[in-house]
Formats: structure tokens, sequence, C-alpha cells
């Protein structure tokens, strides 16, 4: 089934402000609430829609990428759209759930199973050379880690796991409550055993039963050759830590490249601006050229004008995609010379009487265009 629009599931129109997104937002999640709208068999799926629809448009980032891109902006595998996934964090409806009935914890039945670590963002920042080549990185992640000495079971090795006394083993308590919608029963996890239904009779000494503990870890990183800013690079496993046995999260790290002083990038070719005096533009000459890795010789052919772009194959950036590589244009700027001795001014003068006199092929064809401009014959 095609996804619905945003705005639509949300009734909103596209200029909406964020008040009246979060307005239209309160009204439908209070209908279609899965313990008020009980009679209705699409209400936890139509729940879910809203609430998906609001964590995007409510935030002003992912409000603009969805503007720009559609549900195509959060697709999986789209390269530099990530950060942001309004499919994640579902699995706990907790903090909907505070705000329309005030109940502390978890969700209940959708936390017991094994759930996936988050996924990390990491900034880096990088040079436009290392950028072009690629690079090893490594960077310090911040992150928890799943308790090495407990192994995540909380239980200090060696001493047994119980039944949870708070809740009998089935990780849930239940609570009649009265609520603007009448009365109704929640299913709460259970505070003691967080729903896990087993705790430990000793808890782990490393972790003090949390399963996980904070570390600083060290991350390789191979960031790919043509890297540009906004793309990211996706190191599977490095996140946080899963949760009751589930994976860890992924590792994210955002590329930011910063401009280079010379070359300026253009898909994959670089392009520079390399100034040469006029005697060089008309008389032809060899000059230098920077290049990514050095430099290099260009020929500047007679005659050449101001503007004029040369091609250097394959001295541009390799392709983030692994194949091929780009060119580098040059650029050439001819400068106007400012300081001129008398004895300089005096020969471009008797160069500009020649000039004239001569008359350049170029000159003679501009000449005679002016004139048939005149008269009206074009
Ligand atoms: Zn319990
Ligand atoms: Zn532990």
């Amino acid at each position: 089934m095609a996804k619905r629009d945003y705005y639509e599931v949300l009734g909103v129109g596209k200029n909406a402000t964020e008040a009246e997104i979060k307005k239209a937002y309160r009204k439908l999640a209070r209908q279609y609430h899965p313990d008020v709208a009980k009679d209705d068999p699409q209400a936890a799926e139509k729940f879910k829609e809203v609430a998906e629809a609001y964590k995007v448009l409510s935030d002003p980032d992912a409000r603009a990428r969805y503007d720009a891109m559609g549900h195509a902006a959060f697709e999986q595998g789209m390269g530099g759209a990530g950060g942001f996934d309004p499919f994640g964090g579902f699995d706990d409806l907790g903090d909907i759930f505070d705000m329309f009935f005030g109940r502390g914890g978890g969700m209940g039945r959708q936390q017991r199973g094994p759930q996936k670590g988050a996924d990390l963002r990491y900034d880096y920042t990088m040079e436009f050379i290392d950028a072009a080549f690629g690079k090893e990185i490594e960077i310090e992640v911040p992150r928890s880690e799943t308790c090495p000495h407990c192994r995540g079971n909380k239980a200090e090795p060696g001493t047994p796991i119980v039944n949870c006394d708070a809740c009998g083993g089935k990780g849930e308590t239940q609570q009649v409550r009265q609520t603007p919608f009448g009365r109704m029963v929640n299913v709460m996890t259970c505070t003691k055993c967080r729903g896990e239904g087993k705790i430990a009779k000793q808890t782990c000494s490393e972790c003090h039963g949390n399963g996980t503990v904070h570390r600083r870890r060290r991350v390789t990183v191979k960031i790919p050759a043509g890297v540009e800013s906004g793309m990211r690079v996706r190191v599977a496993g490095e996140g946080e830590a899963g949760m009751r046995g589930g994976p860890p999260g992924d590792l994210y790290v955002f590329v930011t490249v910063k401009p280079h002083s010379f070359f300026e990038r253009d898909g994959d070719d670089v392009v520079c601006e390399v100034p040469i005096s006029f005697s060089q533009a008309a008389l032809g000459d060899e000059i230098d050229v920077p290049t990514l890795e050095g430099k290099t010789k260009l020929k500047i052919p007679e005659g050449t004008q101001t503007g004029t772009s040369f091609r250097l194959r394959n001295f541009g950036i390799a392709s983030v995609r692994g194949y091929g590589r780009g060119d580098q244009r040059v650029i050439v700027k001819v400068v106007t010379p400012t300081k001129l001795t008398a004895r300089q001014k005096e020969l471009l003068r008797e160069l500009g009487d020649l000039a004239s006199n001569g008359q350049t092929g170029e000159n003679k064809s501009f000449i005679n265009r002016m004139r048939d401009a005149v008269r009206g014959n074009r």
C-alpha cells in the first residue's frame, strides 16, 4: 500500500505552523489511541501512522528534508539522507503515553524482546585533499557497551537469576486508573525487573545490574575516496549496545569537507584558476599548475583568451562509487599589468599601433560585424 503523505495523515496544509501540527496530532492521537479506540481494529495502525507523521513534521530538519524529497528522504541506504529515522523509536511509545496519561514507565509488552541498540552519530570534518583520496581515521566514540563482566545478564557471575517477585515472572503489572476517557486498565512494565520477569539475586558488581557500561571506544573508520560534505559512512555494529540480547546499533560518521584555498569541486572534477600574463597568453608558454598530487606542466597555446578552460584528464577526484576519476579543469585568467615602466608603456604603444595598422584577423572580423550591425544588414 502506498505510504500516505504526512500532511494528509495529520490533516494539515503544507504551510501549517508548528502549533497547528501539534494541535492536529494531539487530536488524532487521542482519537486513535489503542486504549481508547478499542472498537476500531485499525486504531493501532492509525495511531502509529499519526505518530510517525508527527515525529517528522515536528522536527524542522526532518520536515525540510521531507518537503524536499518526500518519503524517500528516510529510506535506508540513501546517501547523505540519514541521521533521522522516523520509523525508529516507536517501539517505545512511552513519551506519547506520558503525554496523555501521565503514567511512568514504558509501554510494556513491546519492550520485552531483544532490541537493537541505538545508532550513534559522529560528526567528522576533514581536509579537501583527504576527502579526495580517502583516509582511515581513528575516532573516539562514547557509547554504552554490553558489560564484559556479566556479559549483559546483570548478575554477578556464578550467582543465580530468579523469577521477579514483584510481578511473579510475568514482567508486567496491572493498574486500574481513572482517565479523561473513563476507567482503564493499564498494563505496565514491571519496574523492578524492567519487563524481563527475571532478576539477578546478586547484581553484577561491574555494571550494577544495568547490563551495559559506558566506554569511550576507539573506532577505526575507513572514509572512502571521493566523499563529499553531507555524506555519511556507516560502521555496522559500532553503535550502542542492544537490549536483552539484541544486536548493537550502527555508527554513522557524518562527513564535512573543508573548502580548499585553491581547488573547487564540481562533481568529480576539480576546478582551479591560474593567472597568466598578457605575453604568455599572446605568445604561448608552458606553465606549472598545482594538482591534488603536486604539480604538472600545462601548455598554453599561442593566442589563448582569458577564461579559456584546459582539461587535465584523470587529475580529478576518484568517484566515491568506486569507478573512474574526474578531471582537473584549469581556467586561465589573463592579468592586465597595472604598474608599467616608461619603457614598457612605450613598447605597448608601439605594439598597439602595429596591431591597428596590421589588423589581426580577430579584430577585422569584429570591426566588420560591427559595421554590419550598424547598417542593419543582420
Ligand atoms: Zn518483575
Ligand atoms: Zn555487568
